[in-house]
């Protein structure tokens, strides 16, 4: 196995590391956490961008569209995009890293046609509609209610958590379709247009303080049966191919944040004095920083792993869970060191004295919810000890 980049490959670097160079300071500010519109402004542009300058949907094919990039320039990718400090995915998250995956494997060519491209360019912004109050781990006990009427489905029932809903053009919608099924044998997997008459979009505020994701309430809303991805009530196993990508490989760009995180959390110890010395000076503190950096390197490795395994099988496997489960905590670990070493400057968001604090708070908060997004860590300890260990089923 040669480990050295080839010629082509350091080619790509150089040529992406020199646009970004060029593009990254002709973007405008970045928009107010709370700015939805000018939130979903500031990320189709930047994803507009990427499209003409032919980065975007880096792993998806050439015939959609994509870059149809090898594993290890999709690698080179992130590295060099998140050393850059270009803008993350944002709204585009659903569209990009699920959504538009789960098209590409299991829709119709007229759906891929119709949405696909439009992703892409950064001009179709996708949520998840799939939890709802009484199913969210247990998903399968979903009760939002489809009925067929003529070449239409007529939906009533209630979604929760809905991310990005008040921004986003379409949704995939878990309904259910056959009531008298047993619960996974009778769900189906809609594309749902979000400004069809019959929803409505109440956003909920999170701890941190913005509205990131909303309820969404269905009062006999139609869907055309034509939006129906795959045959009806085949949803759950669809719904398991969206989690596979959204387990397996959705979280690559936010593992590369974190190993930057590590990076600024050391620069931040080398500020903080204590006494006459400065946090870094502590011997404990170094080495719980040496085991985290230990844990991302393997984090690192295992999603490279992941990422060939989603290569070979066009499909992530479950491996991509104990990435999710063991980054989502290393993360609050992280965070957590961060506020013992910020010490008082932890009790306030606003920055105190040049530390750049605030971010640090900001991402302890939201880093709580990353063990409970895209399924809890009991959940994802369930699948790789049923999926990877053998172990008996969860009762
Ligand atoms: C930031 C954020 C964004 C989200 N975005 C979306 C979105 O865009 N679309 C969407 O559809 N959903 C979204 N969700 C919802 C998310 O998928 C659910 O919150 C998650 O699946 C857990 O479901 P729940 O909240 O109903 O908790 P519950 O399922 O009620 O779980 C409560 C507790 O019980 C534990 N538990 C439940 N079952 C078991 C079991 N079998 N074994 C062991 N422990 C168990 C759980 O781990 C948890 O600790 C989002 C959530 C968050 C936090």
């Amino acid at each position: 196995m040669d480990l050295r980049y080839s010629e082509a490959e350091l080619a790509f670097r150089a040529e992406l590391r020199a646009w970004l160079a060029e593009v990254l300071p002709t973007l405008p500010p970045k928009p107010d956490p709370d700015d939805w519109p000018a939130r979903r402004a500031f990320d189709t542009g930047w994803q507009r961008l990427l499209f003409e300058a032919g980065y975007a949907g880096i792993n998806w094919p050439t015939e959609v569209g994509g870059r149809g990039a090898t594993l290890t320039e999709q690698l080179i990718y992130l590295e060099e995009t998140t050393r850059a400090g270009a803008p993350y995915v944002g709204v585009n998250f659903v569209g990009l890293l699920h959504a538009g995956p789960t098209l590409m494997t299991e829709a119709s060519d007229e759906q891929k046609a119709a949405h696909l491209p439009r992703i892409l360019r950064g001009d179709e912004v996708w949520c998840q509609g799939f939890s709802e109050p009484g199913a969210g781990s247990d998903l399968a006990a979903l009760s939002c209610r489809a009925e067929l009427d003529g070449d239409e489905y007529v939906i009533t029932g209630q979604k929760i958590w809905t991310s990005f809903a008040q921004v986003a053009d379409y949704g995939e919608l878990l309904v259910r379709t056959d009531p008298d099924a047993p619960k996974h044998k009778g769900i189906t997997w809609l594309i749902l247009p979000m400004d069809i008459p019959g929803i409505e979009i109440r956003p909920l505020q999170t701890i941190v303080g913005s509205t990131e994701f909303s309820e969404v309430f269905f009062d006999e809303a139609r869907v055309p049966v034509a939006n129906r991805v795959g045959a009806e009530n085949d949803g759950w196993r669809i719904a398991m191919v969206t989690f596979s990508f959204e387990r397996g490989t959705a979280f690559i760009s936010d593992l590369v944040e974190t190993d930057r995180m590590i990076s600024d959390l050391v620069a931040l110890a080398k500020k903080v004095t204590r006494r006459s010395a400065t946090a870094w000076d502590d011997k404990a503190l170094r080495r719980e920083v040496g085991r985290m950096q230990a844990d991302m390197d393997a984090l690192w490795a295992l999603t490279k792993r992941n990422l060939a395994q989603a290569d070979r099988h066009g499909v992530p496997g479950p491996g991509g869970s104990v990435v999710k489960l063991y980054y989502s905590e290393l993360l609050q670990r992280l965070t957590d060191l961060a506020m013992q070493i910020l010490d008082r400057a932890s009790l306030s968001r606003t920055d105190v004295a040049g530390l750049g604090s605030g971010a640090f708070v900001e991402e302890r908060l939201r880093s709580t919810s990353f063990t409970i997004a895209a399924g809890t860590s009991q959940i994802q300890r369930n699948i790789v000890a049923e999926r990877i260990l053998g172990l008996p089923k969860d009762r």
